[in-house]
């Protein structure tokens, strides 16, 4: 088995980054940084997060697996004791008792950014925002290529059914469950009153709809994927949709998406 191993850099994920490296070389799994099957994630959601955009071009060929060194999270749900039993789940069937692992996959949304200075593509695990840096964000919103809403407020924000758990859910989306293949547009702090209107709801966009956000003033603007932030000042669009590609997870227990949710959020 060919694998990796990313931890946050704390003094407990170090460590236990280390016992994984020696327990995988007793047990015959080689470290590969260029083409592992599976990444191993020492750390929280957001170490996760740092693990997808570091193979974010071989996501159809990994599963991931998370190690929490923290609190219970979304995407890391072994706890820092559980190595050992992670490592012999991992080589393989050494009794019928032993549930065969299941590979769950999650969507993910592609974001193609149109600059005045050129065009990118992303992939967001989590979401996508579009933040105003120097005040009010004054932006058009299409949905399947008809105008929707003009956009007032602090910004914007696109997640996955994965993401609802996070940024969206302080924005009071909805959580919504990783096998939905959909995408969140969530508003931050929009102006609403008898001149300036939007929804004012989240909107729920099945993977075959998608979404343009266009830049209506000139305007600072940060845009976020994920953990990462990219200021531009001369953006034309943003589409946005559900991506072709998934990102998978392998489970060697199962751990309920909905247990995940309680145990998050209500203990
Ligand atoms: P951070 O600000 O250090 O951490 C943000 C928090 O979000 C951490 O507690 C992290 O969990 C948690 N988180 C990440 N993904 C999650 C998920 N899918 N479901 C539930 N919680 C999740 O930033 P970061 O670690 O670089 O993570 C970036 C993420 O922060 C963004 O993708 C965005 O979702 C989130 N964020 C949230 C807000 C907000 O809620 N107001 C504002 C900005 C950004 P761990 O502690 O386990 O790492």
């Amino acid at each position: 088995m060919r694998y990796y191993v990313l931890d946050r850099g704390d003094q407990l994920s170090v460590e236990l980054s280390e016992q994984f490296h020696k327990l995988a070389a007793e047990n015959g799994f080689k470290m590969d940084a260029e083409s592992p099957e599976i990444v191993i994630s020492i750390g929280g959601d957001g170490t996760m997060l740092h693990a997808f955009h570091t193979f974010i071009d071989r996501i159809p060929s990994i599963a991931f697996v998370g190690i929490h060194t923290g609190h219970l999270g979304f995407y890391a749900d072994w706890k820092a004791n559980e190595i050992p039993e992670l490592i012999q789940l991992m080589v393989g069937h050494k009794t019928p008792e032993q549930p065969r692992p299941r590979i769950v996959n999650y969507p993910l949304i592609d974001i193609q950014v149109q600059k005045k200075s050129g065009t990118s593509s992303y992939i967001c695990v989590n979401e996508f925002t579009l933040k105003g840096v120097d005040g009010t964000v004054v932006a058009q919103v299409d949905i399947n290529d008809q105008q929707f809403e003009m956009f007032r407020g602090d910004g914007i924000c696109i997640s996955t059914p994965a993401g609802s758990t996070a940024y969206n859910k302080s924005l009071g989306g909805a959580i919504i469950h990783p096998s939905i293949e959909a995408l969140q547009i969530t508003e931050i702090a929009s102006i609403n009153n008898r001149v300036f209107r939007t929804a004012g709801s989240p909107l729920v966009l099945p993977k075959h709809h998608h979404c343009d956000i266009y830049s209506r003033k000139d305007q600072r603007l940060l845009l976020t994927i994920d953990h990462i932030n990219h200021p531009v000042d001369d953006l034309i669009s943003v589409r946005c949709q559900v991506a072709k590609q998934k990102v998978s997870f392998i489970r060697y227990r199962p751990f309920p998406f909905w247990n995940r949710v309680r145990n998050a959020f209500l203990g």
